[in-house]
């Protein structure tokens, strides 16, 4: 109910959740990312989100809100079942939330990041179905599976990200979206075509690792590829090394 959630915020002194720390709140992080996101150019003209599940309940950005300025008031609360405990007045929810609700659902995440990152976009048309990169250290910082606890990709190893293409509307990526999750277990993020990143993880701040290395892994490819240098064949066998 929206009272109910209006009530959970305005009673809280400190403007966290009772109970809960403020590291791990998402009414503190969420505004704060998004700040930090923006300044990044990930999330300009309005466009991203994020979800955060805690204590039993998923916090999502807003539909149409300038990133930089968003407040924890601002933020719509679903419980598990994925209902509106609380719904800000005169905005309406993300697009975004049902593909949010997916990584939740499906892959147990504490947290899903969606970005519009110019690497993301344009590494995007220079693959078809996959983005592989080998051989590069920022692997490291990528989350293999759901396992817990999390196992971590070497560096050495393959990264393979599915692409899928774009629609006219955000919620028509939601069938897409989980067919990509569903045929690529080991995934924690997808690629949309034109578009931009999905990114989830257990919690915030594996999910915020993992988003810069991803964008790290696009930036340097596209680098690489600029210097005819192919991301997916190790150094070692690249004829252009
Ligand atoms: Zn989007």
């Amino acid at each position: 109910m929206a009272a109910n959630g209006v009530n959970n915020i305005a009673t809280t002194t400190s403007g966290t959740n009772a109970g809960g720390s403020v590291e791990n709140d998402p009414l503190v992080l969420i505004p704060e990312l998004s700040r930090l996101f923006y300044k990044n150019g990930w999330v300009t003209g309005t466009a991203g989100g994020i979800s955060m599940r805690y204590q039993n309940q998923i916090y999502i950005t807003p539909s149409s809100v300038q990133k930089e300025r968003i407040k924890s008031t601002d933020l719509f609360i679903y419980n598990d079942n994925e209902e509106i405990t609380y719904s800000p007045p005169l905005l309406k929810p993300s697009q975004c939330s049902p593909l949010f609700f997916l990584s939740h659902r499906f892959r147990n995440a504490g947290c899903c990041i969606h970005t519009h990152s110019q690497n993301a976009v344009l590494i995007t048309l220079k693959y078809d179905k996959e983005f592989i990169v080998i051989d590069q250290e920022m692997i490291k910082g990528i989350i293999k599976g759901y396992d817990q606890p999390p196992q971590y990709y070497k560096n050495f190893e393959k990264l393979v990200i599915p692409i899928i293409d774009n629609h006219p509307e955000e919620l028509d990526l939601k069938q897409p979206l989980y067919e990509a999750m569903e045929k690529y277990p080991e995934t924690n993020a997808i690629l949309v075509r034109r578009h931009g990143l999905f990114v989830w993880g257990p919690n915030w701040a594996k999910t915020k690792t993992m988003t810069e290395c991803f964008d790290y892994l696009f930036e340097i490819s596209l680098k690489m590829l600029a210097l005819g240098i192919d991301p997916s064949i190790p150094v070692s066998n690249n004829s252009n090394k």
